[in-house]
């Protein structure tokens, strides 16, 4: 599919006056109409809620546009729960997917009364540890019996944990679709083993849980629709092992994230509305026949919610004509590492060359004294001048989020394109003052010119 720019050159040179390149630009047009179309591809499952990953796009801004369609926000540190807070998030709405998790963190999550998705068995005595110190402290369960509060009721004895969690499944092995093998959750870090997670289930039931959910990510980035109702099948079947087994309400199926965007022309973008219908069938099939009707199917993506409606814009500064033919621009992967990182694909529109003959083979480079600092290798484009702004598709996901300040290379912009045309800083650029705001209280601090 034609990839095309949601914004124009000239539209790009205005926004440039007030704002200097490089910036992420969010699309919220773009944004509202996914979110309603993830809405209405579940609307058959009453329970139905995506948690938007916040690592994605850790924006407030964003985050509070996605509230509007009653998403939660999936966390895995302090600062993402602090997001969803600052957002207005109530605990239904904040689901903790850690991992490795810090003790202060799963604190702060009781606190929020979010639910807590368990990575590993072992954190059950972690997890209860934490909570009995709470407890000692005077905290006790509100009214929901999910979240912690000071003066709060005290739990009966041994059964102290929150009404509503879940575990993290790791069926181990490779996860295959029709397509082949997907990926390889036998050798990731994340979840419980299927008999810890039967042995999980019956200490938490022992500890008070009454509600119960499942959680796996076994494939990232899928292009296809059959991703998410393949991993429907496994994980339905697993519930009703474990509502027979173990005898405890299934309350819901957390499929988690991994579905994928197009980042290629030529890929296929997924169809929502089909992934959505192709979960139904899995649910009536293995569901119905058992009688559970009411498990809710939670979503976590945070890829398919953001990446197509945000944009790295970038300026050309330099042309270089070496071994190979380079264009430098005042973007560097310290601004979107991606293609640095994995060797990603992003496409790269010349705004106001759109219809020109692409016959000219770049590197894409920014400054970083590191020679994987390309946007894109050989890659065709029109022919490319100093000056032109450059429009770097499908960063608006695991984009800005994973920025760094590496070389001492600061943080960009964040703007907002809002349906009415006009511009909104969501995040000003840093400055060299935050960048050493970490030395404050040094003799170094005092000496440095930020002006100059
Ligand atoms: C990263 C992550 C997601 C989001 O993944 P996407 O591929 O961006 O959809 C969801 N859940 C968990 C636990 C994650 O770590």
């Amino acid at each position: 599919m034609k990839k095309i720019p949601f914004v124009t050159r000239e539209q790009v040179e205005e926004i440039a006056r007030s704002y200097p390149t490089p910036f992420y630009l969010y699309d919220e047009a773009g944004i509202r109409r996914n979110a309603q179309a993830v809405r209405d591809a579940f609307a058959w499952n009453p329970g139905f809620r995506e948690y938007f990953a916040v690592k994605a796009t850790p924006n407030p801004y964003l985050m509070d546009i996605l509230k509007e369609y009653d998403c939660g926000f999936d966390c895995s540190s302090e600062a993402e729960l602090k997001l969803s807070e600052a957002v207005g998030a109530d605990g239904p709405h904040i689901m903790f997917s850690s991992n490795e998790t810090p003790a202060h963190e799963y604190e702060v999550a009781l606190k929020l009364g979010a639910i807590i998705n368990l990575d590993d068995i072992t954190h059950i005595p972690f997890l209860e540890k934490i909570i009995l110190g709470l407890l000692e402290q005077g905290y006790g369960y509100d009214e929901s019996g999910m979240k912690l509060v000071p003066g709060g009721r005290v739990p009966e004895e041994g059964k102290v944990f929150p009404k509503k969690m879940s575990c993290r499944y790791n069926p181990g092995g490779v996860f295959r679709m029709s397509n082949g093998i997907m990926d390889n959750p036998g050798d990731s870090k994340y979840g419980f083993t299927k008999e810890q997670l039967f042995e999980g289930f019956r200490i938490l039931k022992e500890r008070g849980v009454e509600d119960f959910g499942i959680h796996a990510f076994l494939a990232s980035n899928t292009v296809t629709n059959e991703y998410y109702p393949t991993l429907a099948s496994q994980l339905f079947a697993l519930a009703v092992e474990l509502h027979r087994d173990v005898e405890v309400h299934m309350a819901f199926v957390n499929l988690s994230g991994g579905v994928g965007v197009a980042y290629k022309p030529e890929a296929k973008p997924n169809d929502i509305a089909e992934i959505g219908a192709g979960v139904h069938r899995v649910y009536e099939e293995i569901f119905a026949p058992e009688g559970m009707d009411d498990v809710a199917v939670y979503t976590e993506m945070g890829r398919f919610m953001m990446a197509p409606y945000g944009a790295l814009i970038t300026k050309v500064i330099h042309e270089k004509h070496i071994y190979k033919e380079y264009i430098g621009v005042d973007a560097c992967a310290a601004n979107l590492m991606r293609p640095a990182m994995y060797g990603a694909y992003h496409h790269i529109t010349v705004l106001g060359k759109e219809n020109e003959l692409r016959d000219h083979k770049y590197d894409v480079a920014g400054s970083l004294c590191e020679n994987n600092d390309k946007f894109a290798i050989d890659r065709i484009l029109p022919e490319v001048e100093k000056g032109d702004y450059l429009f770097i598709h499908d960063a608006g996901a695991h984009g800005f989020a994973m920025g760094y300040n590496y070389n001492g290379r600061l943080w960009s912009a964040e703007l907002l394109l809002r349906e009415d045309g006009s511009v909104k800083l969501i995040r000003r650029a840093q400055t060299l003052r935050d960048y050493f705001a970490t030395f404050d209280g040094s003799p170094y601090f005092d000496r440095i010119d930020f002006e100059g």
